[in-house]
């Protein structure tokens, strides 16, 4: 959302990617306890219904599938150790 590629490191932000990182966080954040959070497997609310936010993930998982805003194929790659997913066009800063 943030249009940063996974790849930047935090020291390379400047001031205006700093805050729209921080905006875009907010968002997601606020978005997804809207929506009863994210069930990969087995996480669930206290009254059991699972979390349906994982239907709203813009790269996350979707290694191979394409980009739903800009249709190129969201890219995989083990960054810091973790599997990341990501858009090549759309996450370009
Ligand atoms: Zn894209």
């Amino acid at each position: 959302m943030a249009k940063i590629h996974p790849k930047k490191t935090s020291a390379n932000l400047n001031k205006k990617q700093i805050q729209t990182l921080a905006l875009c966080i907010r968002k997601i954040l606020s978005r997804s306890i809207k929506a009863g959070g994210t069930t990969l497997r087995d996480y669930c609310v206290p009254d059991g219904s699972f979390g349906s936010f994982q239907k709203n993930h813009l790269v996350y998982r979707r290694q191979g599938l394409l980009c739903t805003l800009c249709q190129s194929v969201i890219l995989g790659d083990v960054i810091a150790g973790r599997t990341t997913a990501f858009c090549p066009s759309c996450q370009i800063l």
